[in-house]
């Protein structure tokens, strides 16, 4: 099924795509040589990049549409834009109807995944915005007979905490950030969150390294009901998520065709490392999603999953927009994110300074001590926390910072934790 639909997209974004006939041409490609999902690799690629030039170039949409705008419109259209943290935010557009058909439908599937049925309620702490993500959850729900609790912008951390603890829902959806946040918050505004008694929390948009996990499951009292939810919106969100095994995310292979590539664009093995490739198999209206560079980093299986579930599970690493190379050495936020929950002597915010200034290139990370700590205990914890990082970056040295409690704010979307150059900020020494 794969295959055929694969086919048929190729066919319809040259036919049909300004953008993607250009694409195939430069690559010298014609859509009848793409017989079988392997055939792939051949394709041209989508990459971020090239869209955001194509739709300053040729606004609004870069000649990416397969219908015309106005069609579009004149059936009731939707709008999104992508979350913007590299650049500018692109444009995307498709019918209520398209969006019906395969953004609704995918989100109803990852809901009844993560195990929320008719009858729950669930607290959104995402945006209703230009941002799809949200839209999407709240229309699926509504169509499920779920209660929606919305709880997004503008509303403060604070509010937030009394509302659910009012509220009581089944489950909230937030980022793996922002569910620490609130647990934050909650302490300091005498709120009890075990009596939310929350079933479970489907959490996106960053990495879920097992130790970020684990303190979420445990600040929630949800067993181990964290559910890893993975979208992005070119793709139109490519809904998935995990079942109750929390092995692996779960794609919908009737909608998406993920492959994880190698960095020579050959097809990775099942289980090897490379960057999810992500087509959209229904998307007619824009071609966003064809055939397109994800810039994240992960791996698969086609092993039946416990649940009974047979489609590709992925295990997505890290987000390639979030590495840099210093010194030769990738850094991820998340295996510092790792070390820093796991020790009991710091707070779980921080950040990292990137010095590039001159010949500069090297690391600092910032970080606030714990409440409970004493100003005898700073310094050995800066040590023990400088090891135990230049441990997780392969020796790679690295100065940590600690300052003042209090001045690392959470993210209430998603976390950027990269600072270039300069700190401002004031060093508990
Ligand atoms: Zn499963």
């Amino acid at each position: 099924m794969q295959a055929s639909k694969l086919t048929r997209q190729a066919s319809w974004v040259y036919a049909n795509s300004p953008f993607w006939k250009r694409k195939f041409e430069e690559c010298e490609v014609t859509p009848e040589t793409i017989v079988d999902v392997d055939d792939a690799v051949d394709l041209p690629y989508g990459r971020k990049e090239d869209y955001r030039a194509a739709q300053k170039n040729n606004p609004p949409y870069g000649g990416l549409l397969c219908r015309p705008e106005q069609t579009i419109h004149d059936e009731g259209g939707f709008v999104w834009e992508s979350s913007g943290t590299t650049g500018t935010p692109l444009r995307f557009l498709c019918s209520q109807r398209e969006y019906y058909r395969t953004d609704v439908n995918a989100t109803c599937r990852i809901l009844w995944i993560s195990g929320l049925r008719p009858g729950d309620t669930i607290a959104m702490c995402w945006p209703l915005t230009l941002w799809a993500v949200g839209h999407g959850i709240v229309d699926a729900a509504r169509v499920m007979n779920i209660t929606v609790l919305p709880l997004g912008p503008s509303y403060s951390s604070s509010f937030r905490v009394k509302k659910l603890a009012e509220y009581r829902p089944s489950a909230v959806m937030t980022t793996p950030s922002y569910a620490l946040r609130l647990v934050e918050k909650a302490q300091e505004e005498n709120v009890d969150l075990t009596s939310v008694e929350l079933d479970r929390l489907i959490v996106s948009g960053e990495p879920l390294p097992d130790p970020t996990r684990e303190e979420i499951a445990t600040a929630w009292d949800v067993g181990d009901a964290v559910y890893n939810y993975y979208g992005f919106s070119e793709a139109f969100n490519c809904r998935s998520i995990e079942c109750e095994y929390h092995d692996g995310i779960h794609v919908l292979e009737d909608l998406y065709l993920c492959q994880v590539e190698r960095e020579d664009g050959t097809l990775a093995d099942e289980g090897e490392l490379g960057e999810l490739v992500i087509t959209a198999l229904e998307q007619r209206d824009i071609g966003t999603g064809f055939h397109f560079r994800t810039g994240d980093m992960g791996r698969y299986t086609d092993e039946p999953c416990e649940c009974g579930r047979t489609t590709r599970r992925i295990d997505i690493v890290s987000r390639k927009d979030d590495m840099r190379t210093i010194c030769g050495v990738n850094v991820f936020p998340q295996a510092i994110e790792s070390v820093v929950l796991d020790t009991p002597d710091v707070a779980n915010e921080f950040r990292l300074i990137h010095h590039t200034e001159g010949s500069l290139d090297d690391l600092t990370v910032l970080t606030e001590p714990a409440s409970s700590t004493t100003p005898d205990a700073f310094a050995s914890t800066q040590e023990e926390l400088e090891k135990k990082i230049e441990g997780a970056l392969g020796g790679m040295t690295v100065d940590v910072d600690l300052v003042e409690p209090g001045q690392l704010d959470g993210f209430d979307f998603k976390a950027d934790r990269w600072i270039e150059n300069e700190s401002g900020y004031d060093s508990v020494f």
